[in-house]
């Protein structure tokens, strides 16, 4: 079979698990953004999903990135996909990384975040979307605030980072056999993002970044709006020779 033909099938299959969970959910899946990792495929593969319709891309590695995303046309259309950089990022490729990507999940830090703010300004950047990446199962090894952490960081970004808006928070399920073993990470995750106000009551961050190939049904079943989705996209096409990971 041809690869589009494959992905084709493949995104179908997974919009389709999308739309399953959100109706055991009692949700609209327009409130669901698939968001397609492409990190581990070529620009042939990224154009191919542009063409079949998909509106967000992440990549999770700056240099990678830009080697690759210059060799995808349909990201100089001026209708182009949305690009989420969605991996580790160092202070020193802030600047880098606002100049490719739309929004960024990944700031786990107030001092990553006034890094952006600054940057965002020295750029002539009025706005930037980000997610506060929180390390819900509290891994010693994992990236991502601590739950405990999560409504100061809110509080201190928005008395000195007026240039950010934050969409939500992020996290990653610690890796498990049973998709149902992230669930009370993500429910974690959903009851951090009413942030306190005052006297009792809270506000609703409008966004949670959660869930992936193994458990992004859960995720929508818990609230995400984006579920960051890779491998199960590109099951059975071709390995790449080079991929990066
Ligand atoms: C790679 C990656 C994903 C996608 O993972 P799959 O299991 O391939 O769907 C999602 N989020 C982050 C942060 C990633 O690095």
């Amino acid at each position: 079979m041809h690869p589009a033909v494959i992905l084709e099938q493949n995104l179908r299959a997974v919009r389709a698990r999308i739309a399953g969970a959100c109706e055991r959910a009692s949700r609209e899946p327009a409130e669901v953004t698939l968001v397609a990792v492409t990190k581990t495929v070529d620009a042939a593969t990224t154009q191919m999903l542009i063409d079949l319709g998909v509106r967000d891309l992440a990549e999770n590695r700056q240099q990678a990135a830009a080697e690759k995303l210059p060799h995808v046309p349909g990201l100089h259309d001026p209708g182009r996909p949305r690009l989420h950089f969605i991996g580790p990022l160092q202070r020193n490729k802030v600047r880098r990384v606002l100049e490719q990507f739309d929004v960024i999940h990944s700031v786990d830090s107030v001092k990553l975040a006034d890094e952006i703010n600054k940057r965002a300004i020295e750029l002539g950047r009025p706005a930037v979307d980000i997610f506060l990446q929180v390390n819900v199962a509290a891994e010693g090894r994992k990236q991502g605030l601590e739950p405990a952490e999560v409504h100061e960081a809110l509080r201190e970004l928005a008395a000195a980072c007026p240039r950010l808006r934050v969409l939500g928070l992020m996290c990653m399920a610690p890796q498990a056999d049973r998709a149902e073993a992230a669930r009370p990470h993500f429910r974690r995750l959903r009851e951090l993002a009413h942030v306190p106000v005052n006297c009792g009551l809270s506000v609703a961050l409008p966004s949670l970044s959660m869930g992936m190939s193994n458990d992004f049904e859960v995720a929508i079943e818990e609230g995400a709006t984006h579920v960051r989705i890779g491998s199960l996209l590109f099951e059975g096409l071709p390995p790449l020779v080079d991929a990066g990971a």
